[in-house]
């Protein structure tokens, strides 16, 4: 089944009417050229083009369909969901229900807000850090991405950094001077704000991975530094798990480590394609939320019932023999991208936590400027060597990829050739 239309052809009418064609910039392939895909179609690990073309989606709608597409569970949880109601607009039983699946594997949430995006949530958490604190600065770290808030798109990784505009026109001034950027994987320079800025920081908003610079890794004593720092000084920690959430059996980063954020944010896996977005965390601070207290957020769509209804059902599909085999697959090819540098010669390391991979061309990094000094040059070439054998990495050198429960054997030995071949051909560049 193919429309018909090639891919180009939906590009330039796309151009005509949208702005740069897409609704989210990195999808234009400005980072790595050439025509994006328009996709029809999407089956476990597989995505249709309008060409018909096939390709092995390691993309994964950057990280919500851990499932694999079109999982039967979840389409069926969403077809029933959507005979009974679109949206009411008002409270539906669901809401509590993902909200309990969620604080099963965040203990450290004790109340839960929905939104729609990981940067309403983030959003959220920040307003909320600085209503509940009664302080202004916000910490964050350069290269991890947390939606595209005004306060944190400073120093931003993926979609911001590939376009060269760490911080973007519109972002007022003043909104940057409460935003100190610090560089990821620095414990001392986070004291050294501290000593500082005591007092006056609302909170530390990080990536507990930082997956919007490749995936990078927290060094031994990073997080568990910040909690402490935090603590001594009545700031907020806020750990980002959009990405990293539900991606291990033990929840997330937090789960991992045993480190108790005041506030997590997450996203992506919790809507299992849907908008979904959530923030929450211990009681005293979520309860100066509205209606409980005065600091105002809100949203129409929030805990949407379809939404809900998707995010319920894969979860549920995620038990723990589902991580056994996500963990397997991600190990899988970890190993195959290694393999394949190695025998091309070529220095690629590879960082994982469980079905969400980095790829760096250079040494595994700890932190932006790291990660800059790795062969991101290299990038737009190997993504076009993988596009043109049917693996679908995401265009853009500074974006984490993924399994899901739905790539099979033959794909991620196709994906593992794909490298090796995609690698011979680098060498020498
Ligand atoms: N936080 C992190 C860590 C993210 O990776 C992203 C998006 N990739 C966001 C927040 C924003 O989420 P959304 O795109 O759903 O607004």
């Amino acid at each position: 089944m193919s429309s018909g239309k090639s891919n180009l052809e939906c590009f330039e009418r796309a151009q005509r009417s949208l702005v740069g064609g897409v609704n989210s910039p990195v999808r234009a392939f400005g980072a790595v050229g050439g025509t994006p895909r328009f996709f029809e179609r999407a089956r476990g690990c597989h995505l249709y083009d309008v060409e018909g073309n096939r390709y092995v989606d390691h993309v994964m709608s950057w990280g919500p369909m851990i499932l694999g597409h079109g999982h039967p569970e979840v389409l069926e949880a969403v077809h029933r969901a959507v005979d009974a109601a679109l949206t009411f607009g008002a409270c539906s039983p669901l809401e509590a229900d993902l909200a309990e699946m969620i604080k099963a594997k965040f203990p450290s949430m004790d109340l839960i807000r929905f939104t729609s995006s990981g940067t309403e949530a983030v959003m959220g958490a920040v307003r909320l850090a600085r209503g509940f604190t009664r302080r202004d600065l916000i910490v964050k770290f350069a290269g991890c991405y947390h939606g595209h808030g005004d306060s944190l798109l400073v120093s931003a990784g993926s979609g911001a950094l590939t376009f060269g505009t760490p911080s973007s026109p519109g972002v007022t001034r003043a909104c940057g001077a409460q935003t100190l950027v610090l560089p990821y994987n620095d414990i001392s320079a986070a004291r050294e704000a501290f000593r500082r800025f005591g007092g006056q920081i609302a909170g530390v908003l990080v990536e507990p991975w930082g997956g919007n610079m490749g995936l990078v890794p927290p060094v031994e004593g990073f997080l568990e530094g910040l909690r402490e720092v935090t603590l001594e000084d009545g700031a907020l920690l806020i750990f980002d798990e959009v990405i990293t959430g539900f991606r291990v059996p033990q929840g997330g980063v937090q789960g991992l480590l045993g480190i108790r954020p005041d506030i997590t944010c997450l996203g992506k896996v919790i809507g299992g394609g849907m908008p979904v977005g959530a923030f929450g965390g211990r009681r005293d601070v979520m309860e100066h939320l509205s209606p409980l207290g005065p600091v105002y957020q809100a949203g129409t769509l929030s805990g949407n019932p379809v939404a809900m209804a998707c995010g319920i059902a894969t979860l549920r599909c995620l038990t723990d023999r589902a991580y056994v085999e996500l963990e397997e697959k991600g190990a899988y090819l970890e190993g195959a991208i290694l393999e394949a540098a190695r025998s091309a010669g070529i220095p690629g390391s590879v960082t994982r936590l469980g079905s969400a991979l980095g790829l760096f061309l250079g040494p595994v990094p700890r932190n932006l400027e790291e990660v800059k000094a790795t062969r991101v040059d290299l990038y737009p070439r190997l993504f076009h060597l993988m596009l043109d054998q049917g693996v679908y990495l995401p265009p853009s050198a500074f974006e984490t990829f993924f399994v899901s429960l739905a790539h099979g054997t033959e794909d991620l030995e196709q994906t593992g050739r794909a490298f090796a071949e995609a690698f011979r051909a680098l060498k020498g560049m």
